[in-house]
Protein backbone atom coordinates (compact mmCIF):
# COMPACT_ATOMS: atom_id res chain seq x y z
CA UNK A 1 0.00 0.00 0.00
CA UNK A 2 1.33 3.30 -0.62
CA UNK A 3 1.93 6.39 1.19
CA UNK A 4 -0.96 8.52 -1.09
CA UNK A 5 -3.49 5.15 -0.28
CA UNK A 6 -2.78 5.06 3.47
CA UNK A 7 -3.37 8.91 3.63
CA UNK A 8 -6.84 9.02 1.77
CA UNK A 9 -7.91 6.02 3.92
CA UNK A 10 -7.56 8.08 7.36
CA UNK A 11 -9.04 10.67 5.29
CA UNK A 12 -12.00 8.42 4.48
CA UNK A 13 -12.49 7.42 8.20
CA UNK A 14 -12.31 10.68 9.37
CA UNK A 15 -15.02 12.23 7.08
CA UNK A 16 -17.30 9.06 8.28
CA UNK A 17 -16.48 10.15 12.17
CA UNK A 18 -17.84 13.71 11.27
CA UNK A 19 -20.64 12.37 9.14
CA UNK A 20 -21.51 9.80 11.80
CA UNK A 21 -20.77 11.31 15.36
CA UNK A 22 -20.61 15.39 15.22
CA UNK A 23 -22.99 15.97 12.32
CA UNK A 24 -25.99 15.00 14.20
CA UNK A 25 -25.08 16.54 17.51
CA UNK A 26 -24.17 19.73 15.89
CA UNK A 27 -28.15 19.16 14.39
CA UNK A 28 -29.57 18.85 17.31
CA UNK A 29 -27.84 21.53 19.29
CA UNK A 30 -28.80 23.71 16.64
CA UNK A 31 -33.01 22.70 16.82
CA UNK A 32 -32.79 23.18 20.73
CA UNK A 33 -31.03 26.43 20.44
CA UNK A 34 -33.84 27.63 18.23
CA UNK A 35 -36.22 26.88 20.95
CA UNK A 36 -36.51 29.10 23.53
CA UNK A 37 -37.26 26.68 26.25
CA UNK A 38 -35.07 24.08 25.16
CA UNK A 39 -32.07 26.64 25.68
CA UNK A 40 -33.17 27.46 28.66
CA UNK A 41 -33.10 23.69 29.92
CA UNK A 42 -30.10 23.14 28.43
CA UNK A 43 -28.39 25.99 30.01
CA UNK A 44 -29.71 25.01 33.35
CA UNK A 45 -26.83 22.47 33.92
CA UNK A 46 -24.68 24.98 34.67
CA UNK A 47 -27.08 26.71 37.46
CA UNK A 48 -27.30 25.78 40.78
CA UNK A 49 -31.19 24.25 42.06
CA UNK A 50 -33.28 27.12 44.08
CA UNK A 51 -32.54 26.98 47.60
CA UNK A 52 -35.57 25.76 49.68
CA UNK A 53 -36.76 27.48 52.65
CA UNK A 54 -38.88 26.13 55.14
CA UNK A 55 -38.41 28.21 58.27
CA UNK A 56 -35.11 29.85 59.22
CA UNK A 57 -33.84 30.25 63.11
CA UNK A 58 -32.68 33.13 64.86
CA UNK A 59 -32.46 34.55 67.56
CA UNK A 60 -34.56 37.44 68.03
CA UNK A 61 -37.93 35.90 67.91
CA UNK A 62 -38.68 36.99 63.91
CA UNK A 63 -40.97 34.85 61.99
CA UNK A 64 -43.05 35.65 58.39
CA UNK A 65 -46.54 35.50 58.21
CA UNK A 66 -47.37 34.83 54.47
CA UNK A 67 -50.90 34.59 52.34
CA UNK A 68 -51.66 32.03 49.26
CA UNK A 69 -54.24 32.38 46.23
CA UNK A 70 -54.58 36.33 46.44
CA UNK A 71 -55.39 38.63 45.67
CA UNK A 72 -59.07 38.49 46.92
CA UNK A 73 -61.06 41.74 46.41
CA UNK A 74 -62.91 41.67 50.06
CA UNK A 75 -60.47 39.53 51.63
CA UNK A 76 -56.82 40.81 50.99
CA UNK A 77 -57.90 44.37 51.65
CA UNK A 78 -59.46 43.23 54.96
CA UNK A 79 -56.47 41.53 55.57
CA UNK A 80 -54.40 44.64 54.80
CA UNK A 81 -56.02 46.99 56.77
CA UNK A 82 -55.67 44.48 59.99
CA UNK A 83 -51.75 44.21 59.18
CA UNK A 84 -52.25 48.22 58.81
CA UNK A 85 -53.46 48.69 61.99
CA UNK A 86 -50.70 46.32 63.91
CA UNK A 87 -47.72 47.93 61.30
CA UNK A 88 -46.50 44.44 60.45
CA UNK A 89 -45.53 43.43 57.25
CA UNK A 90 -46.27 40.18 55.32
CA UNK A 91 -45.73 38.18 52.16
CA UNK A 92 -47.97 37.61 49.50
CA UNK A 93 -47.74 34.62 47.07
CA UNK A 94 -50.03 35.64 44.41
CA UNK A 95 -51.77 33.58 41.97
CA UNK A 96 -51.27 35.37 38.35
CA UNK A 97 -54.70 35.29 36.80
CA UNK A 98 -55.83 37.01 40.10
CA UNK A 99 -53.01 39.85 39.85
CA UNK A 100 -54.64 40.59 36.19
CA UNK A 101 -57.58 40.93 38.06
CA UNK A 102 -57.38 43.42 40.83
CA UNK A 103 -53.71 44.96 40.13
CA UNK A 104 -54.61 47.53 42.67
CA UNK A 105 -54.26 45.43 45.05
CA UNK A 106 -50.47 44.65 44.33
CA UNK A 107 -49.63 48.16 44.37
CA UNK A 108 -51.55 48.57 47.80
CA UNK A 109 -49.64 45.34 48.86
CA UNK A 110 -46.00 46.97 48.21
CA UNK A 111 -47.36 50.50 49.15
CA UNK A 112 -47.68 49.53 52.39
CA UNK A 113 -44.40 47.42 52.68
CA UNK A 114 -45.34 43.94 51.97
CA UNK A 115 -43.46 41.45 49.76
CA UNK A 116 -44.95 39.52 46.72
CA UNK A 117 -44.05 36.42 45.65
CA UNK A 118 -44.98 34.43 42.69
CA UNK A 119 -47.92 31.42 43.20
CA UNK A 120 -48.23 30.52 39.73
CA UNK A 121 -50.24 31.64 37.16
CA UNK A 122 -53.12 29.28 36.89
CA UNK A 123 -52.69 27.82 40.80
CA UNK A 124 -50.52 25.00 38.74
CA UNK A 125 -49.49 22.03 40.54
CA UNK A 126 -45.95 22.23 39.13
CA UNK A 127 -44.62 19.05 40.35
CA UNK A 128 -47.23 17.01 37.69
CA UNK A 129 -46.41 19.51 34.91
CA UNK A 130 -44.35 19.50 31.82
CA UNK A 131 -41.00 22.06 31.79
CA UNK A 132 -42.84 24.50 29.52
CA UNK A 133 -46.02 24.64 31.48
CA UNK A 134 -43.40 25.58 34.61
CA UNK A 135 -41.94 27.77 32.87
CA UNK A 136 -44.91 29.50 31.82
CA UNK A 137 -46.64 28.98 35.14
CA UNK A 138 -43.31 31.43 36.86
CA UNK A 139 -42.79 33.86 33.82
CA UNK A 140 -46.55 34.91 33.10
CA UNK A 141 -46.91 35.53 36.83
CA UNK A 142 -44.02 37.17 36.96
CA UNK A 143 -44.46 39.71 34.04
CA UNK A 144 -48.22 40.06 35.16
CA UNK A 145 -46.68 41.42 38.93
CA UNK A 146 -44.56 43.66 37.02
CA UNK A 147 -46.54 45.32 35.09
CA UNK A 148 -48.99 45.51 37.82
CA UNK A 149 -46.13 47.27 40.01
CA UNK A 150 -42.73 47.07 38.61
CA UNK A 151 -42.08 44.61 41.14
CA UNK A 152 -39.93 41.27 40.62
CA UNK A 153 -40.61 38.30 42.84
CA UNK A 154 -37.84 36.77 44.05
CA UNK A 155 -39.59 33.81 45.48
CA UNK A 156 -41.49 31.06 44.54
CA UNK A 157 -44.09 28.85 46.35
CA UNK A 158 -45.39 26.32 44.56
CA UNK A 159 -49.19 25.66 45.02
CA UNK A 160 -49.91 22.86 47.50
CA UNK A 161 -45.85 22.86 48.59
CA UNK A 162 -45.10 20.21 46.15
CA UNK A 163 -42.14 20.33 43.84
CA UNK A 164 -39.28 18.38 42.72
CA UNK A 165 -36.03 18.25 41.22
CA UNK A 166 -36.96 19.85 37.96
CA UNK A 167 -39.20 22.52 39.64
CA UNK A 168 -36.26 23.05 42.19
CA UNK A 169 -33.92 23.35 38.78
CA UNK A 170 -35.93 25.61 36.37
CA UNK A 171 -36.84 27.97 39.36
CA UNK A 172 -32.93 28.05 40.18
CA UNK A 173 -32.70 29.34 36.84
CA UNK A 174 -35.07 31.89 36.37
CA UNK A 175 -33.54 33.09 40.18
CA UNK A 176 -36.03 32.27 42.85
CA UNK A 177 -35.60 30.67 45.79
CA UNK A 178 -38.74 27.66 47.38
CA UNK A 179 -40.47 28.76 50.13
CA UNK A 180 -42.74 26.41 51.87
CA UNK A 181 -43.80 26.55 55.45
CA UNK A 182 -43.75 24.90 58.59
CA UNK A 183 -47.13 26.10 60.25
CA UNK A 184 -49.91 25.66 57.88
CA UNK A 185 -53.18 27.23 59.48
CA UNK A 186 -55.45 25.11 57.09
CA UNK A 187 -57.63 28.18 56.64
CA UNK A 188 -58.64 26.83 53.13
CA UNK A 189 -60.57 24.51 54.37
CA UNK A 190 -62.55 26.74 56.73
CA UNK A 191 -60.75 25.44 60.12
CA UNK A 192 -62.88 27.63 62.88
CA UNK A 193 -61.23 30.76 63.79
CA UNK A 194 -60.66 28.81 67.57
CA UNK A 195 -58.36 25.86 66.14
CA UNK A 196 -56.26 28.12 63.71
CA UNK A 197 -55.55 30.38 66.75
CA UNK A 198 -54.79 27.42 69.12
CA UNK A 199 -52.45 25.67 66.32
CA UNK A 200 -50.60 28.97 65.77
CA UNK A 201 -49.92 29.97 68.93
CA UNK A 202 -49.17 26.47 70.35
CA UNK A 203 -46.72 25.37 67.71
CA UNK A 204 -45.08 28.83 66.90
CA UNK A 205 -41.20 29.28 67.28
CA UNK A 206 -38.83 31.89 66.17
CA UNK A 207 -37.84 31.92 62.27
CA UNK A 208 -41.20 29.87 61.28
CA UNK A 209 -42.91 30.78 58.16
CA UNK A 210 -46.26 30.69 58.98
CA UNK A 211 -49.51 29.74 55.50
CA UNK A 212 -52.48 31.77 55.71
CA UNK A 213 -54.80 32.34 52.65
CA UNK A 214 -56.12 35.38 51.33
CA UNK A 215 -58.37 34.04 48.67
CA UNK A 216 -60.62 31.56 49.83
CA UNK A 217 -64.08 31.06 48.31
CA UNK A 218 -66.87 31.31 50.89
CA UNK A 219 -66.65 32.70 54.04
CA UNK A 220 -63.02 33.45 55.52
CA UNK A 221 -62.25 32.40 59.28
CA UNK A 222 -58.39 34.55 58.24
CA UNK A 223 -58.99 37.88 59.08
CA UNK A 224 -61.01 37.02 62.72
CA UNK A 225 -58.11 34.47 63.44
CA UNK A 226 -55.11 37.41 62.79
CA UNK A 227 -57.03 39.81 64.86
CA UNK A 228 -56.68 37.55 67.53
CA UNK A 229 -53.37 35.81 66.73
CA UNK A 230 -51.19 38.68 65.92
CA UNK A 231 -51.78 40.68 69.45
CA UNK A 232 -50.96 37.91 71.35
CA UNK A 233 -47.26 36.90 69.63
CA UNK A 234 -46.69 40.41 69.89
CA UNK A 235 -47.04 40.63 73.49
CA UNK A 236 -45.12 37.57 73.55
CA UNK A 237 -41.98 39.20 71.94
CA UNK A 238 -42.12 38.39 68.24
CA UNK A 239 -41.63 40.21 65.77
CA UNK A 240 -42.92 40.02 62.08
CA UNK A 241 -40.73 40.25 59.41
CA UNK A 242 -41.27 40.01 55.40
CA UNK A 243 -39.86 36.33 54.20
CA UNK A 244 -36.89 37.95 52.49
CA UNK A 245 -35.96 39.83 55.78
CA UNK A 246 -36.20 36.38 58.17
CA UNK A 247 -34.24 34.42 55.65
CA UNK A 248 -31.49 36.80 54.66
CA UNK A 249 -30.53 38.20 58.34
CA UNK A 250 -29.99 36.85 61.31
ZN1 LIG B 1 -52.30 28.08 46.78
Amino acid sequence: MTVDKLIKGKAKRILCFILSFILPIYMINFVFANSPEEFIITDARTYSEADIYKNHENSSKKIAITFDDGPHPQYTAQILDILKKYNIPATFFVVGTNVVRYPELITREIDEGHEIGNHTYNHAYLKNERRGTILNEIIDTERAIFEAADYRPKHLRPPGGMYNKEVCLLAGRLDYDIIIWDIDTRDWAKTPTDKIVNNVLTNVKSGDIILFHDFICGKSPTPEALEQIIPKLLEQGYSFVTVSELIYTN
